[in-house]
């Protein structure tokens, strides 16, 4: 077996993302139905100690270098800063997406235990349209949450921001404005097909020219090298930070993609578009060896298609919302 997960067009996989629940203490949208979700059973999901034997073997096998916490919103997963201490030995970069709600009561333990970098989600800094997006009066606890994270000393601390034509595509100087003035990476994410209610269409996606141009607007940036982000990142050439557009859609990185997803019921997934998977709890579950578990996730990896062919005729939408899926 190859010690890299390396697919058959030669990526080589070392990022990991791990949803810990698929449960979420919000509704937006755009990720999930009106009437919410049916939950997995607990289970189904799993343990602490299933996700870090997995996550070990990959570390160990596969020289994966790091791996983000995610959901369902991964903060609502009881004692996660438990998880994160056994997840912090394995010696990688540890970081972890959140809606920011909890992040005043937890953003201090889950930094103790060792995550390193936070990604919180914000699409609006309007208390209305908030309520409106996410089917819950949380905006001032998402802010207090922010700025949790930085007292907590999470650094960078980045806001990913989803833009989507007649909601929010008018936020874009403000949410700069915000960073700016907290120290804040603010990112705006291209919408994807991978709402809930199957509402996508190409008209609502707010693409990466027009951000760049609204942004010109008010603020002087160039472009800094990508590295192995998945945004384009722009630095504000009067020396106070950075921002970045991940253009999912309208620049698709699959190219360079190095990203493997562990779902909250155990399977792999090698794209969040997949729309197969492997299922590594049966192999938990049923004596699996080490051995089997390395297998299993290198042959799905090595599965992986080139790219996710939004927009073309034989695009196919995965069964999974991305509130299923970790983003
Ligand atoms: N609950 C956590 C949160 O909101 O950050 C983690 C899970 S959430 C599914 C991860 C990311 O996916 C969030 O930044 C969210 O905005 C993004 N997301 C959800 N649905 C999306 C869609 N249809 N298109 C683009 N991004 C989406
Ligand atoms: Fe929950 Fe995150 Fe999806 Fe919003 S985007 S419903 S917070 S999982």
């Amino acid at each position: 077996m190859a010690s890299e997960l390396i697919d058959r067009f030669g990526r080589v996989h070392t990022d990991l993302r791990i949803s810990v629940t698929d449960r979420c203490n919000f509704r937006c949208q755009y990720c999930m139905p009106a009437e919410g979700m049916q939950w997995l059973d607990r289970s189904d999901i799993l343990t602490f100690e299933e996700i870090e034997r997995v996550s070990r073997v990959l570390v160990d096998r596969f020289g994966v270098r790091s791996i983000r916490l995610t959901g369902g919103e991964p903060t609502v997963r009881a004692r996660l800063s438990v998880l994160v201490a056994k997840l912090a030995k394995l010696g990688v970069d540890l970081s972890m997406t959140t809606n920011g709600a909890t992040l005043g009561m937890f953003a201090h333990d889950l930094r103790s235990a060792g995550l390193q970098r936070i990604n919180i989600s914000l699409d609006t800094l309007d208390r209305q349209r908030f309520i409106d997006l996410t089917r819950r009066d949380e905006l001032p606890k998402v802010l207090e949450g922010i700025d949790a994270a930085l007292a907590a000393g999470f650094h960078p601390v980045k806001v990913n921001a989803v833009l989507m034509r007649g909601i929010n595509d008018d936020e874009i100087v403000p949410f700069l404005r915000l960073g700016r003035e907290k120290g804040l990476t603010v990112r705006f994410i291209e919408f994807m097909p991978l709402d809930a209610q199957g509402e996508w269409s190409g008209d609502r996606v707010v693409p990466y020219d027009e951000i760049l141009q609204q942004a010109r607007q008010e603020f002087d940036f160039e472009p800094i090298a990508r590295g192995t982000s998945p945004a384009e990142r722009f630095a504000y050439t009067d020396g106070t930070g950075e921002f970045g557009v991940i253009a999912s859609v309208t620049e698709p990185f699959c190219e360079s993609c190095d990203r493997i997803r562990l779902t909250a019921e155990g399977q792999i997934r090698n794209c969040l578009f997949a729309l197969e998977h492997v299922d590594l709890r049966q192999l938990l579950r049923n004596g699996g060896t080490d051995d089997d578990i390395a297998r299993a996730v290198a042959g799905e990896v090595d599965r992986k298609w080139a790219g996710h062919a939004i927009g073309q005729v034989h695009f196919l939408r995965p069964s999974k919302s991305m509130s299923q899926l970790g983003g």
